[in-house]
């Protein structure tokens, strides 16, 4: 039991009536086979159509391979009557007319302009895409075809469904021949343009697509593929990017012609910034160690410094930086802490000192009732939850009396 595929004939017919051939019953769910249909089931990189029949939504089209047969799913229960009233949702199918032969000008318009053939297309409702051999194309045929291309647009040439046999498309200037169903083609004629083996739902005249403009080029293996829209989709992206265009402008206080250069010089700015925030607080750290050093107790030949900061004058990354610039020399011992919402004790020492950090480490994070943490002798550190500055002071005090006693 085959469908008879009205949509091959006519593509603008969004309402008809039918017969329930056949019910199919999968796990994805019900299928109904119709005795003709206007449906365009997914295939040839087209996505299918949506709709209802009877008000029951169409949420898939496919073919049956075995006979050719179109499922119609939908999406549970049944459809109880055999009569039916179908309705294709329009929007959807005009925006796939507006995509395909937007295609098949775009494909023609290459093979004019770079002699680079289409080796596949694919329709979405994100995205629409050919794959041309990339060999023949060079940077300047990209804005050529979609010139030619909208030129075409442009002539609102008719748009003919014609079919053939096999032989007859001999005669035709079609770039590839397939198969075809029982010997027969259906051909899409854009008059004296292009001709195309094609079975997907077409606009009657060239006009009708809008607009064609490429939007992206990408690599895919040794092909390269070309990403534009058509109709709608070219005014909903041009849309798009007029109001982010419009944005900038406003934002940057520039022209549109000189986005670029404006984000680039502010690139620049930034990249500078950033590099003299580095330097200055490389020599804000030193300044800050020196102090310490200078304030730090002398026992013996070791200067101690101990220090504990608030979650708002430091963080742990300055603690380890301030740390490390401290030891780096001479004979000195660190005892740093972090108080605030998560605190943090650091304990290095210079390679030159003496005292075991991990063994200090440990008793003074039991003050801040934590036991995560640990190191090597010269350098231990951990965290625990929230505590004040008066209790990461005594965790820091404790350290520091044991230290005394190791010297
Ligand atoms: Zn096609």
């Amino acid at each position: 039991m085959t469908t008879k595929r009205l949509y091959y004939e006519d593509a603008y017919t969004t309402r008809f009536k039918a017969r329930i051939l056949e019910r199919v019953r999968l796990e994805k769910g019900t299928a109904v086979v119709l005795d003709k249909s206007y449906f365009y089931p997914t295939s040839g990189g087209q996505p299918f159509d949506k709709g209802f029949i009877n008000d029951v939504p169409v949420l898939d089209v496919t073919v049956r391979e075995i006979d050719g047969a179109i499922l119609h799913w939908i999406s549970k229960g049944d459809i109880w009557s055999e009569d039916i009233v179908a309705d294709i949702d329009w929007a959807r199918r005009f925006d796939h007319m507006q995509q395909h032969t937007g295609q098949h000008i775009l494909s023609q318009a290459f093979i004019r302009v770079a002699n680079a053939e289409t080796l596949s297309f694919h329709l979405s409702e994100e995205t629409v895409t050919i794959d041309l051999e990339a060999t023949a194309v060079q940077p300047e045929h990209i804005e050529q075809a979609e010139f030619l291309a909208n030129q075409v647009v442009w002539q609102n040439r008719p748009v003919r469904i014609r079919a053939a046999s096999t032989e007859e498309a001999q005669e035709l200037p079609l770039r590839k021949i397939p198969a075809g169903r029982d010997g027969r083609l259906r051909l899409i004629e854009i008059e004296g343009f292009d001709i195309t083996a094609c079975g997907g739902t077409h606009v009657s005249a060239t006009g009708e697509v809008g607009l064609i403009k490429v939007v992206k080029l990408g690599r895919v293996g040794a092909n390269l593929r070309v990403e534009f829209c058509c109709g709608q989709r070219a005014l909903g992206d041009y849309r798009q990017k007029n109001s982010v265009v419009n944005r900038l402008t406003a934002v940057l206080t520039t022209g549109a012609g000189e986005i670029v250069d404006s984000v680039t010089k502010l690139q620049e700015e930034v990249k500078e910034a950033r590099r003299q925030i580095k330097r200055q607080q490389t020599s804000l750290i030193q300044l800050e160690a020196d102090n310490l050093l200078a304030q730090g107790k002398k026992k013996n030949a070791t200067t101690i410094v101990t220090r504990v900061f608030t979650d708002t004058e430091s963080d742990a990354s300055h603690l380890r930086t301030l740390a490390s610039r401290l030891t780096k020399e001479g004979d000195v011992v660190a005892l740093l802490g972090l108080a605030g919402e998560k605190c943090m004790l650091i304990f290095t020492r210079s390679a030159a000192a003496p005292g075991d950090m991990n063994q200090l480490i440990k008793p003074a994070l039991q003050t801040l009732g934590s036991a995560s943490g640990g190191g090597t002798v010269e350098m231990a550190q951990g965290g625990g939850p929230a505590a004040d500055a008066e209790r990461v002071e005594q965790a820091v005090a404790r350290a520091e009396r044991l230290l005394l006693g190791q010297l």
